[in-house]
């Protein structure tokens, strides 16, 4: 009986009142920002969403029980993605990305930190946001890379009890904040010893809300998750106390591939969200409609057979992640390998299962009308952020299997 996929009564319950929350609230975020031609504008519209999100506890569950929080582990972490991201990627991204601003906190913060930062996403109101600004204008996928690479060209120096921190980040969720003031906090990515070689010299640190020198260069407007920011951004001449320093100094890599660990195994679930819902889309639509024909379409063999193979894909890609989060769960020795595997499928399974989903539905399936190409357009990013498939995630796993203490079977848990 050690196998067990089954939720236990409070997991069902989370699943139902996630369920309930989407449907409820995050299905009013879409004709929310359907008009509105800013990105930023867009973002503004959902905060009403998220601060229901927040009211409604949601919040408080991304936060380890250790640390104040609601947060009960990885699993519950995935079925509260999958119930989000299925009605809604905007809100639930803004919400979720928060986990990757406050990670490094978590694993290298100093308790006077910890309290600090944490603590504005412990309350049952407000509109709190952290962010992770590692990506930077010219490619972050060799953030660490040794000389001659630049890797990471955010410098940070000290002058006396100061960090300065400058550079440029983008594509860093919510980093600029509601109003352009910043995030509550932001978890900088630098160079604290720009003469060494970058791998032994990038930091995080600290940089909180009304920080002078952000300053947005422009709000990237997205292919897909259009009401969720990613702005580009410069630091001029940012102050901070030197005592914002997370973790020790040139000790940087190392939490942020930690921090990118977590969200690799929720990117697969993210993935199966989608399918999930551009699977029910199809399947109804191949049920009742006759395209002019004498029967549903579903009972063409060739459309038949193209649903089932969607949700075998779809359930895979679901069982992996579970699996992935419970490995991280347990702190398994697998865990890493698995995070990694969760992220590739599912985000690629998604990419693949909704482009042929919208074969089955046909030509409509094109206009913006039906959800399928919305859908199609979040799934675009999946593979490519939270360190893309090609330069990050494949690399990081290719590195796991050519070290010499490698088991094949450590992933299963049964080397
Ligand atoms: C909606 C959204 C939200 C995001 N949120 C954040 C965030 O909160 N914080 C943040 O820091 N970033 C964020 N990003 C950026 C995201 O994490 C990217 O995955 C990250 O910037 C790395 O991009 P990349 O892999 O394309 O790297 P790049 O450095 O731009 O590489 C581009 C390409 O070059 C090739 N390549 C480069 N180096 C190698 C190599 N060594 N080996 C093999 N191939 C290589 C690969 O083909 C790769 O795809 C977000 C992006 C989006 C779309």
């Amino acid at each position: 009986m050690a196998i067990d996929f089954s939720l236990t009564p409070e997991q069902r319950q989370l699943q139902l009142s996630a369920r309930r929350f989407a449907a409820d609230v995050l299905s009013g975020v879409g004709p929310a920002m359907q008009h509105l031609a800013t990105p930023r504008e867009r973002f503004q519209a959902t905060r009403p969403m998220y601060e229901a999100l927040v009211r409604e506890g949601f919040m408080r569950r991304l936060v380890p029980q250790p640390f104040g929080g609601a947060g009960t582990g990885m699993i519950d972490m995935a079925i509260v993605t999958e119930e989000f991201y299925a009605v809604d990627v905007n809100v639930s991204l803004t919400m979720l990305a928060n986990l990757l601003g406050l990670t490094p906190i978590f694993m290298a913060g100093s308790p006077a930190q910890q309290q600090q930062f944490i603590s504005p996403f412990l309350q049952a109101h407000g509109a709190p946001l952290a962010a992770l600004a590692n990506s930077e204008p010219g490619g972050s996928a060799n953030f660490a890379a040794p000389s001659p690479g630049e890797g990471t060209r955010t410098v940070a120096r000290l002058e006396g009890d100061e960090w300065v921190i400058d550079g440029a980040k983008q594509w860093v969720s919510s980093a600029t904040g509601w109003e352009g003031d910043g995030a509550d906090v932001l978890s900088v990515v630098c160079r604290t010893d720009a003469p060494d070689a970058p791998h032994g010299s990038i930091s995080i640190i600290a940089v909180p809300k009304g920080s002078q020198g952000i300053v947005t260069v422009r709000d990237l407007d997205a292919l897909g998750h259009r009401g969720h920011l990613t702005p580009h951004f410069r630091l001029q001449g940012v102050r901070v106390p030197r005592d914002n320093l997370i973790g020790p100094v040139g000790g940087g890599q190392q939490i942020v591939e930690g921090s990118f660990t977590g969200t690799a195994a929720l990117v697969g679930i993210m993935g199966v969200a989608l399918m999930r819902a551009a699977f029910d889309f199809a399947l109804n639509f191949a049920k009742t409609e006759r395209r002019g024909g004498v029967l549903p379409i579903i009972e063409h063999q060739a459309v038949g057979y193209a649903l089932a193979d969607a949700k075998t894909k779809l359930e895979a890609a679901r069982y992996l992640g579970w699996r992935a989060c419970h490995a991280m769960d347990q702190m398994a020795p697998g865990g890493p390998e698995l995070a990694l595997q969760s992220k590739i499928f599912g985000s690629e399974a998604a990419v693949s299962v909704i482009t042929r989903l919208m074969q089955v539905v046909g030509v409509d399936s094109y206009s913006h009308d039906l959800p399928l190409a919305g859908l199609l357009q979040d799934a675009i990013a999946l593979p490519l952020f939270d360190g893309g498939n090609m330069g990050v995630r494949r690399r990081q796993l290719h590195g796991i299997l050519k070290d010499d203490q490698y088991n094949s079977l450590t992933a299963a848990g049964t080397a």
